[in-house]
């Protein structure tokens, strides 16, 4: 527990202004970021430079396309616990350039469903990276049916969690200004 105030600290910071209120909560609350029921998560928002399409998993029990990611370990901190994710999902190696905590995108909490049908809340942190998908091989890995580089205006024709489509439409609209 003494071990999570540094993670506790740099997530409180990266809310900025904003900071998602059920997340400020969750913090305050004091206890481990991965408690029974609410976990601390992170994810990658991998877009390519040129085409703007988004890296997708597909989650095998949800049916759904996500980003990849995952739970932040105890004393990993949330940018280094999305990359990890990422390779660990589809094997792309990668790195933000200069700090990651410029690459926050988002704070979304959310329920998920357990296949026994048990549920618990994510706390998802969302950081935005930009790569060469020629250069960047993805195939899918640990804990995913599938991968696929997605066009932003194919974002509505599959099973995309809501959440990902908001925060991907949100960040193409702003990057693109
Ligand atoms: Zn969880």
């Amino acid at each position: 527990m003494q071990q999570d105030n540094r993670v506790r600290s740099e997530i409180s910071a990266l809310g900025g202004s904003s900071p998602a209120p059920q997340l400020a909560a969750f913090l305050q609350a004091g206890v481990s970021l991965q408690s029974a029921e609410e976990h601390m998560t992170a994810s990658v928002l991998v877009v390519d430079a040129v085409s703007r399409a988004i890296l997708l998993v597909l989650h095998p029990t949800l049916k759904m396309w996500i980003r990849p990611g995952g739970h932040v370990d105890p004393n990993e901190l949330p940018w280094d616990a999305a990359l990890r994710e990422l390779e660990e999902e589809t094997t792309l190696q990668a790195a933000f350039s200069g700090d990651p905590r410029t690459h926050f995108v988002d704070a979304d909490t959310h329920t998920v469903a357990e296949p026994d049908g048990r549920k618990h809340v994510h706390h998802d942190l969302c950081f935005a990276l930009e790569v060469d998908m020629r250069a960047a091989a993805a195939t899918p890995a640990d804990g995913v049916s599938g991968v696929a580089w997605v066009l932003p205006e194919s974002l509505d024709e599959l099973v995309v969690a809501e959440n990902v489509r908001r925060t991907a439409k949100e960040w193409l609209a702003k990057s693109k200004a």
